[in-house]
């Protein structure tokens, strides 16, 4: 497909420059209806969910600015995902800042419309909880697998008192609501001080491939992508990527860091590596502006979406 008859192409940079115009996600046109496109790129601004440091309902607006940074062709693979796919930025969805479950119902009602219509969610956060809701909205047909980058497992019961939803919870509640098939599921660069020697038991004991920081380190970025691969396998797959996987030193804009984490490289090879597997839909969470002094993590958040919406075109397009 030309430019000449693909709409859903980011504006011309030598038309404008790129630090000019509204900013949307990659410079993309601003779409309300999702049966016009393929792939959605989707805001949703909610922090609802965070324990520790919030700021994270500022994400999407700042990963669409950073994203004018980015240009169209992949420098590894040479894909073009807006020549692949009809690619849109679908806005934010609505939120309630202060109510977490009507929050959720939001969120999941938005995605339930994506799907309805045939589109693929590629979402900005927000915190890891609003991975719930996505998951409510676009899984239909039996738990999916998941490659989740992230410095924490996500899959506590509860906090504060028996609060079920919150962003250390939502792998696990996503397993219990046969969202997410926890055998195929691998949760990459786990790490961080720990407040019981349990608390990573519910990611072992259902099943999920834990890889460590330390395993990590060991295994290498070739040996992590395959078994990553292993273990999603060929079925339906979900790709979430929490910034705080990066060292801080590369992401310092997020609400948990943890020390000794994957560098930004490290993080764009191994989604480069996940090329061919049945991606269904992606997220990138907890970029918090607030505390993105440089704006170096909207930017880094920027450029993670942009490789996992190259992965995705690449799928959609294999399986058309
Ligand atoms: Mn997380
Ligand atoms: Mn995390």
């Amino acid at each position: 497909m030309s430019d000449q008859d693909n709409k859903f192409v980011p504006i011309d940079s030598e038309l404008v420059p790129r630090y000019g115009g509204i900013p949307t996600f990659m410079r993309l046109p601003y779409i309300t209806d999702p049966s016009l496109v393929d792939i959605a790129l989707i805001g949703v601004p909610w922090d609802g969910g965070t324990t520790n440091r919030a700021g994270a309902r500022h994400g999407p607006r700042e990963i669409r600015n950073m994203s004018s940074f980015i240009r169209r062709i992949n420098p590894s693979s040479l894909i073009n995902p807006f020549n692949l796919c009809k690619v849109a930025d679908l806005g934010d969805t609505g939120v309630n800042p202060i109510d977490i479950m009507e929050s959720m119902g939001i969120i999941e009602k938005f995605f339930n419309g994506v799907h309805a219509a045939g589109a693929v969610p590629l979402s900005a956060g927000g915190d890891h909880l609003m991975t719930l809701p996505v998951m409510r909205g676009i899984v239909k047909d039996g738990p999916v697998g998941m490659v989740h980058f992230d410095a924490h497992n996500d899959t506590s019961d509860d906090y504060f008192g028996g609060h079920k939803y919150t962003h250390g919870t939502p792998f696990r509640r996503a397993v219990e609501e046969g969202l997410l098939d926890p055998k195929r599921t691998i949760q990459i660069g786990i790490r961080g001080t720990m407040y019981s020697e349990e608390d990573w038991n519910y990611s072992y004991e259902s099943g999920m491939r834990v890889i460590t920081m330390d395993e990590y380190f060991d295994m290498g970025v070739d040996g992590v992508i395959a078994e990553a691969r292993k273990v999603v396998g060929d079925a339906p797959t979900y790709i979430s990527f929490d910034v705080d996987g990066l060292d801080p030193v590369y992401a310092p804009g997020t609400g948990t860091p943890e020390v000794g984490g994957y560098s930004t490289y490290e993080a764009q090879r191994m989604i480069r590596g996940l090329k061919g597997l049945n991606l269904i839909g992606g997220d990138v969470v907890e970029v918090s502006p607030p505390f993105d002094q440089t704006g170096n993590t909207a930017l880094v958040g920027a450029n993670i979406m942009y490789e996992i919406l190259c992965v995705l075109a690449d799928s959609l397009v294999a399986r058309c």
